[in-house]
């Protein structure tokens, strides 16, 4: 049956009971972010499950409030040891900016996060859905919220067309969250529109026999639910092609430079990332002083960003002598391969030192530098 057109508030209502009704039967009420759910816990599992799902997310999560169990730990620890604890979660901007705004509540607002929406969404990081999860889920303040599961179910149950990343449709949902999250259990009713967006309005295959939603929704009644929302419109993704030296000292020490706070793996430790078009042994001789001894060619692999692709050479790098410092203040530092202790290493970066441990030393089928030149 369409939707109503004349949409009130007792169809409004009608709409959370009937969620509501399922969420108290088959929601999902034991998430740790659920217990003791204060302001801080909250944030970092909202923030924690932008773009990642629930079950990657709870290992981190418990991990990271045994290290910062509030505000005031967060913001008195290095970026370094938080983004370690972030490393394997991706999209790292994410733990930068929290670590950011938990030194902004701690310096501004007493260690305690605001409670008005407006000043909780000029922290970094923190965008009107996660603040509304912020206030309604811990404080059960009648905001609502519009993550990508909230958007899919509201899309379909409305048959709202085009893409969600556009200014009019996002508008036309934030219109319809507004309209239909409660006053009364609001908690409830937002963390049921995530569990039936993450358990039964999935992506690809809605579960409609199953939802409370089914006689209310318009995209059920139309027989195409998975039509909505609208996809994203296809862009090719560009595609950067770098080299990584995997820089080692006779000792088996591998090179790391941390990389600028902005931008891709922002503030996270790798190897020295370089053009193709540079020779790696001028490289080290011009850039470190140091003299190789042998080049190994690794096998090349991708790593897939939200924005482009980034396909890397590892080039195993075999220095001829130690080099004099160990660790500087400059921002590299080396390290076993296996233990690069609170550093924090992108996934892709951890794997390849992992493998270098694995496949132990690799250099029998080096190249001679001198006649390794990448074009
Ligand atoms: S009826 Fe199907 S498409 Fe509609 S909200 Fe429920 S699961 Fe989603």
């Amino acid at each position: 049956m369409p939707v109503n057109p004349a949409f009130g508030p007792e169809d409004a209502q009608d709409f959370a009971q009937r969620l509501l009704a399922w969420f108290d039967l088959h929601g999902r009420h034991d998430l740790p972010w659920q217990r003791d759910a204060t302001p801080y816990r909250v944030w970092v599992s909202e923030i924690m499950l932008q773009q990642t799902q629930v079950a990657v997310v709870v290992p981190y999560f418990e991990r990271f409030m045994q290290r910062f169990p509030d505000v005031a730990a967060l913001a008195a620890a290095e970026q370094d040891e938080v983004l370690h604890l972030w490393s394997g979660l991706g999209y790292y901007a994410r733990g930068r900016n929290l670590h950011r705004a938990a030194r902004i509540v701690a310096t501004e607002h007493q260690g305690r996060l605001p409670e008005s929406i407006e000043t909780l969404q000029q922290l970094p990081g923190i965008g009107r859905s996660t603040a509304g999860a912020i206030l309604s889920l811990a404080c059960g303040r009648p905001h609502p919220i519009l993550d990508g599961n909230c958007k899919r179910v509201l899309a379909r149950c409305f048959a709202v067309p085009g893409w969600p990343g556009t200014r009019a449709v996002s508008d036309r949902l934030w219109s319809l969250a507004e309209t239909l999250t409660p006053v009364e259990r609001v908690a409830a009713f937002n963390q049921a529109m995530m569990d039936l967006g993450a358990t039964l309005c999935t992506r690809s295959a809605p579960a409609c026999d199953r939802c409370p939603l089914a006689e209310r929704c318009a995209a059920y009644a139309e027989g195409c639910p998975s039509a909505y929302p609208a996809p994203k419109p296809r862009k090719q993704a560009p595609l950067r092609t770098v080299q990584l030296l995997l820089i080692r000292d006779p000792e088996g020490r591998i090179m790391l430079e941390r990389r600028p706070p902005a931008g891709v793996w922002g503030g996270l430790w790798t190897p020295p990332e370089l053009p193709v078009s540079v020779n790696p042994q001028d490289w080290c001789s011009e850039r470190l002083g140091l003299s190789v001894e042998q080049l190994e060619m690794l096998p090349p692999r991708r790593h897939t960003f939200s924005h482009f692709q980034l396909a890397m050479q590892p080039v195993l790098v075999q220095l001829a002598t130690a080099p004099i410092r160990v660790a500087d203040e400059s921002g590299s530092a080396w390290v076993e391969p296996g233990k690069p202790g609170n550093l924090g290493l992108p996934a892709p970066i951890r794997k390849l030192l992992d493998e270098l441990i694995s496949d132990g030393p690799r250099l029998q089928g080096g190249v001679d530098p001198d006649n390794t030149r990448q074009e």
